[in-house]
């Protein structure tokens, strides 16, 4: 499990791919309903990885991710109960989880987790350790190039009042720029947007930092630069541990991020 030091007065952790019942090429703790993994697989590794870190199911609300800016909040102050935040699940019902449909969420609510699902897009954890909030997002490419990272502040500032000066941030594993060669269509994203896209250059190719990119935003989004972690830990290059979308050519799993305030 990836921790960190920022985040410890929070529950939160970003999982590996050790510790599942999933085969190859989703060897071995693939928590992503979207792979071609065999269902039941799925729902007895996301049990694992839940309640590895003490957390029950019936706590976790798992974000539905469609690489969008979409950021969805969960207020203590509604008074409401767990199922009424999220999307009920209309099938499979053994899978006793709750759904919620974005790529990134904020919550005040104690004991409710947030999980997200990953393979070499951006894990991004965010606490407000005054306020009591945390958030979580997924930045791919996509998500980056249209500031999914600010967004989760900017949520923050507006649901909660939280300062980004109060603001701690992780970001975990994804694919780095040592691995993630793109095209015209992702820089054109970028410049669409108008943010900045931090590449490197090499023998006429280009690489995304995606690291530094949201890490950017977050500081110009008033994050303090000794309030963000940065792993710079490579999926691509650590396949045994991570699983990567790139690097195994689609056919992969996916590992996990689990927040709340615990
Ligand atoms: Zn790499």
């Amino acid at each position: 499990l990836i921790r960190f030091d920022l985040l410890q007065t929070v529950a939160h952790a970003v999982g590996t791919r050790h510790g599942g019942i999933s085969t190859p090429p989703y060897d071995t703790l693939n928590l992503g309903y979207g792979t071609r993994d065999e269902e039941y697989r799925v729902v007895e590794n996301r049990r694992r990885f839940v309640e590895s870190l003490g957390v029950a199911r019936s706590s976790v609300v798992a974000g539905r991710l469609s690489h969008g800016t979409q950021v969805r909040t969960f207020r203590s102050s509604d008074h409401r109960s767990l199922n009424s935040y999220v999307t009920p699940v209309r099938s499979v019902s053994d899978r006793r989880e709750a759904f919620f449909d974005a790529d990134a969420a904020v919550s005040d609510v104690p004991e409710l987790f947030l999980l997200l699902t990953f393979a070499d897009c951006v894990p991004i954890l965010f606490a407000d350790r005054r306020r009591g909030v945390v958030g979580a997002a997924h930045a791919g490419w996509r998500g980056t190039a249209r500031g999914i990272a600010v967004e989760v502040v900017r949520t923050m500032r507006r649901e909660f009042g939280s300062n980004p000066r109060d603001m701690v941030i992780g970001i975990g594993p994804s694919i780095g720029p040592c691995c993630y060669e793109v095209g015209g269509e992702v820089l054109a994203a970028f410049a669409q947007s108008g943010l900045e896209a931090v590449t490197r250059q090499s023998n006429g190719s280009t690489s995304l930092d995606l690291w530094t990119t949201n890490e950017r935003q977050l500081l110009e989004a008033g994050v303090a630069p000794e309030n963000i972690e940065n792993k710079r830990l490579c999926t691509s290059c650590n396949v045994d541990d991570f699983f990567s979308h790139r690097a195994e050519h689609g056919a992969t799993g996916r590992f996990g991020l689990l927040i709340g305030r615990g």
